[in-house]
Parts: structure tokens; sequence; C-alpha cells
């Protein structure tokens, strides 16, 4: 090979050097605030909480066991950790999502004027548990045996990050209608919540 060549793709290869992967999430910089910020029984709830690491991601939670902040740091960790596997972030929209996540837990499931089931079907008057409300917000019922795993959290941010990546959180998931959701992200969903439940979470 030219050596010309040889220094053009040594350049290349130096533009797309990132000091960080796009799944690293971990630094030394844990930072004072993510210290401070606790659950106190005694206080009134709901109560906002900053899941560490994830920048400025936050909990509001109706109870200080409706989840630790370490449960719901680890349940971000392996979502990303599997959107990676599945898909790709390579301009870190997904990523850029989780660090500036709101995520409301509730105790109670609601009920929806309408919506979409996975196969796009339209419902109305039925009842829900996890809905995307914002850009960055989602509320989530705290799933069935009162676990991470069993709740709708990862489908609420399959939505998110597919509402970073393409503009649409794509609310009739598989359906025609919208564009996004595919049957691997339906399939990553049930990986994602397996992985979990190995921590009983
Ligand atoms: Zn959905």
């Amino acid at each position: 090979m030219p050596k010309m060549m040889m220094i053009f793709l040594s350049l290349v290869a130096c533009v797309t050097c990132s000091s960080h992967g796009a799944s690293v999430f971990l630094t030394n910089e844990n930072k004072p605030i993510y210290r401070m910020s606790v659950c106190d029984p005694a206080k009134p709830f709901p109560q906002m909480i900053l899941i560490p690491f994830f920048e400025h991601a936050t909990q509001i939670v109706p109870n200080c066991q409706t989840y630790p902040k370490h449960e719901t740091a680890l349940a971000l960790f392996v979502f990303y950790h599997k959107w990676t596997e599945y898909f790709e972030d390579r301009n870190y929209a997904v990523r850029g999502v989780l660090e500036k996540v709101m995520i409301q837990w509730d105790i109670d499931k609601k009920i929806s004027k309408r919506g979409y089931n996975l196969e796009g079907e339209p419902f109305e008057d039925r009842v829900i548990i996890g809905r995307v409300e914002t850009d960055t917000m989602t509320w989530v019922w705290q799933g069935y045996d009162h676990k991470i795993s069993q709740s709708a959290l990862f489908h609420e941010l399959v939505h998110l990050s597919l509402r970073a990546k393409y503009g649409t959180a794509d609310p009739d998931h598989e359906g025609p209608k919208y564009r996004g959701w595919t049957p691997a992200h339906s399939a990553m969903i049930v990986e994602t919540k397996r992985m979990l439940s190995a921590f009983n979470l």
C-alpha cells in the first residue's frame, strides 16, 4: 500500500477514535450530588432521585422500595448493553436520552383512552402499565411481582430511544402506521428483561 494511502487511512481511523466507547458510562467522576440524592422514607412522597452515572437522569418514586436507585441504574446499563448489541448508537442518541430520562414509577396502573397493542391494532379505554409522556419522560407502573424486569420500563425506553433516533416514538409498535419499531425491538426487550431478572430484579 502506498505510504500516502497508509497515512490517510490512519488519519481517518483517528477521526473515529473516541476516548470513550458508546457504552462507557462508568467513570471516576462520580459526583457528590449522587450521594446526596437519596430516598428518605420519613419525607413526603413522591420524591425525585438522581440516577448515578446517567448525568441528568432521574426517577420519581412513590416509596423507597420502588425502586432503589442502584436497581434502576443497573436496569439502564442492561438496556444500553442490549441496545448496542442489537442495534447501533453511533450518534449516541440513545445514550443521550438515557442521560436525560425521567422515570416516574407508580404503584397503580392507569386507563388509557386510546393506544395501540404490540401488533399495531388500536384500542380504547384499556388498562396500561407504561406510557411515554415527553421526549425524555416516561410513566411506568411498578411491574408484576414488584420487579423492574416485569415492568414496562424497557418497552418505554425503546419508545424514547426511537423518538431520539428517528423523531417518532412509533406508538403502533410493529404495526405499519408509524415506522421504527421492528420485531427485533420486541425481541430485544424480552432478552433485556431476562438479563435483568438474573439479578432478581
Ligand atoms: Zn408501547
